[in-house]
């Protein structure tokens, strides 16, 4: 089991970079059975940092015209959320009318969800549905449904993927959970 050291904490191998390609294989079937054939262009909403390399692993298996948004929330400190969500920069074009798939590394107590759905409606989307690669169903307390969930796990703190601790370990290319 491969280990690897950031800052101040180890982790350990915890998913695969192949388990991570085949749920994302299978959460973009899902997708495209819900959307393919449409005639508007929905939106891809990237939620920076975390969602880079999900959204670019999702997009390529998208079989319908796309058009990919970004927008930079921060709510997490080292490995544990603050509970206020920040935007650190805006949506980047204009979602008028459209319907949003918002991209997300992972959800957790589902703050980042409330204050993107809140966002979204303020800027005139016409809907907006969840994707998430990772979920953690004992900590959510939200009433949002979520759309699309590739991985549920359970309450630990992860990165790597696009998944950081204090900004460092998004490069990894499989994900990581705290070893202690
Ligand atoms: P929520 O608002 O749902 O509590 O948390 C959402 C955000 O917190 C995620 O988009 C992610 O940026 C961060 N986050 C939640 N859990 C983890 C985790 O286990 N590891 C890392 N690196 N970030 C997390
Ligand atoms: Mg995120």
């Amino acid at each position: 089991m491969e280990k690897v050291r950031l800052f101040d904490k180890t982790f350990r191998t915890f998913i695969p970079y192949e388990k991570i390609m085949n749920a994302i294989d299978d959460v973009a079937e899902r997708i495209n059975g819900d959307f393919k054939g449409c005639t508007d262009i929905p939106v891809l909403l990237c939620v920076l940092n975390g969602s880079i390399m999900f959204t670019a692993e999702l997009m390529k298996r998208l079989e319908f015209n796309c058009e990919v948004v970004s927008i930079k929330l921060t709510s997490y400190e080292g490995t544990s959320s603050t509970g206020r969500v920040r935007q650190a920069m805006g949506l980047t074009s204009d979602i008028k009318g459209r319907r949003v798939i918002i991209v997300e590394d992972i959800v957790d107590t589902g703050n980042t969800i409330v204050e993107l759905k809140q966002i979204l409606q303020d800027a005139g989307a016409s809907v907006s549905v969840v994707c998430t690669l990772l979920f953690k169903p004992d900590s959510y307390r939200k009433d949002f449904p979520l759309e699309y969930v590739a991985m549920q796990i359970p309450n630990d703190f992860i990165v790597g993927f696009g998944l950081d601790y204090n900004e460092i370990g998004r490069n990894l290319k499989d994900i990581y959970i705290l070893d202690e």
